[in-house]
């Protein structure tokens, strides 16, 4: 992700509360006293300021949120250097840990201009509500809840009773079910191609396949994979490539169908994805 965009961001910020609360110069001091003396009666430039500024946070505040975003920033890590089994595992000894990562990483996502997920949304309700769905790492599955589809919520830990806890390389649906299966920023384990082959299996021929990844995993020139390796991987699989979006400056997308008919393919040639970690704020 860019995070050096969201530091610049940050740092004008700072810099436009610091000139809000900045002691006045001595022109400004010259024209309110001026102004208080006509006859015409201001109001106390001070107020509307205070009002507006956030109230500080205290120590005790200050040192639980970085607390919590080193907690965030572990727990990411780890997914992203672990398989999908190891993952299950993780979080059955401490749920808990779940939460923990969900906080940070809606903390995250808040900074994002625009959700993937929101425009997944979009392009399900562009096409028959009667498409079935499953979707792969759902999070606290606002997917689901955002539209009219049967939506299959798979994910490590349930935190709704609507999700199904798995790995999801290994899911209970049944073969050829679904019509479209989506992975919005979840191909996380250095497993990710089993739960492609997954997602090949639980799909009906024709079925879609979705997938919003963070960008800078497909930055081959910061050490991130080609998107046109990846995607020949994809479609080696059994999957035709539909279209590709690269117009989010955070987000790719990428959509596929999959193949009505093909043989099993094996030894295919997937590029590593590199993990997206975050840095400290
Ligand atoms: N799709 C959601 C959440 C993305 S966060 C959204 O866009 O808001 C990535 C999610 O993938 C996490 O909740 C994580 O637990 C899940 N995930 C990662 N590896 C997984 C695996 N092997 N099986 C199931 N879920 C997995």
């Amino acid at each position: 992700m860019n995070q050096e965009a969201g530091g610049r961001n940050r740092k004008r910020k700072r810099r436009n509360n610091h000139r809000k609360t900045e002691t006045p110069s001595k022109k400004q001091t010259a024209t309110a006293t001026a102004a208080a003396s006509s006859s015409v009666k201001q109001p106390p430039p001070t107020c509307t300021v205070a009002k507006s500024l956030p109230k500080p946070l205290s120590f005790l505040e200050k040192m639980k949120a970085k607390l919590a975003g080193g907690h965030f920033r572990m727990i990411n890590e780890k997914l992203y250097t672990c398989s999908g089994d190891e993952a299950l595992n993780y979080f059955k000894e401490d749920p808990s840990l779940f939460n923990m990562y969900h906080t940070g990483y809606q903390e995250q996502m808040s900074r994002w201009p625009e959700q993937p997920v929101n425009i997944i949304m979009k392009w399900l309700k562009d096409h028959p509500s009667s498409l079935v769905v499953a979707d792969f790492g759902c999070g606290d599955a606002r997917l689901a809840k955002g539209v009219k589809n049967k939506v299959f919520s798979i994910d490590l830990v349930s935190k709704d009773p609507s999700v199904i806890a798995c790995d999801m390389s290994n899911t209970p649906l049944e073969t050829s079910s679904v019509d479209v299966a989506v992975f919005c920023l979840s191909l996380m384990g250095t497993n990710f191609p089993n739960y492609l082959q997954e997602a090949h299996r639980v799909l009906k021929p024709s079925g879609w396949l979705l997938i919003a990844e963070v960008k800078s995993r497909f930055d081959p020139n910061n050490g991130g994979a080609d998107p046109d390796t990846f995607c020949e991987a994809v479609c080696e699989l059994g999957f035709t490539s539909v279209s590709k979006d690269f117009s989010n400056k955070m987000f790719i997308l990428l959509y596929f169908k999959k193949k009505p008919k093909n043989k099993a393919s094996k030894g295919i040639n997937w590029p590593e994805l590199k993990p997206c970690l975050y840095k400290r704020r």
